[in-house]
């Protein structure tokens, strides 16, 4: 798989997108996306709808179906889940385990000194794969914060998110992660069709800054 070829953050109808999960997997082979992730809020995350496992299940078992239809494409059961402020996970119907890739996010505005606090707990309190966003909602960024959660990052393996909805305003975050050994992940962070796998820009910094891709085994 070609890392680079991927889009890890991919909403469908399931939660708060307009594209249904066929037309999002027709859409990344269209684009000839080796890996997708489909990483829909559940209830009670923000952007959620109202439902316990059966629509976990029944996007489970579309997505088996797509699997078998199209081959060559990765699509990975995937959830986007909502930080709290005191670093907690938003529960999900039947837990986080359950799923091939997690993304937390933090969906409030917090300055770097909270920022840093939250992602602390947060890295300590749960298991997930990718940091979503990082910088989407944060109001002040300080180097000796990123160097803290960069550390963080790197010591529990969880991939920061190179998102086109919320490009980093950051670079220099991105340089302490990468140097700290963190991996990275590209996610458009997509709520319509046109936006899948547009990540030129994302791809273009991975280069650029020579930042290593998450490979999700399979
Ligand atoms: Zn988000
Ligand atoms: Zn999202």
């Amino acid at each position: 798989m070609d890392a680079l070829r991927s889009d890890l953050h991919i909403h469908t109808t399931f939660s708060d997108a307009s594209c249904t999960v066929e037309e999002t997997v027709r859409r990344a082979v269209d684009l000839r996306l080796d890996a997708i992730g489909i990483t829909d809020h559940f209830w009670p995350s923000l952007g959620s709808k109202k439902g316990g496992l059966e629509v976990i299940l029944e996007r489970r078992a579309l997505l088996g179906q797509l699997r078998e239809e199209f081959p060559s494409l990765r699509i990975l059961d995937g959830a986007e889940v909502d930080i709290s402020a005191d670093g907690s996970f938003a529960p999900v119907a039947g837990g986080l385990e359950q799923f091939d890739l997690v993304i937390g996010s933090i969906h409030f505005v917090c300055n770097s000194t909270q920022w840093a606090s939250i992602m602390l707990r947060a890295l300590k309190k749960n298991s997930f794969h990718i940091l979503g966003h990082w910088d989407g909602y944060l109001s002040s960024y300080r180097p000796s914060d990123g160097a803290i959660v960069a550390r963080a990052l790197a010591d529990h393996g969880v991939a920061v998110e190179l998102s086109s909805r919320y490009p980093t305003q950051c670079e220099d975050f991105l340089e302490l992660a990468r140097d700290e050994g963190c991996l990275f992940s590209l996610g458009s962070d997509s709520h319509y069709v046109g936006a899948i796998g547009q990540l030129d820009d994302q791809r273009a910094l991975v280069e650029a800054m020579d930042l290593p891709l998450l490979e999700l085994s399979s």
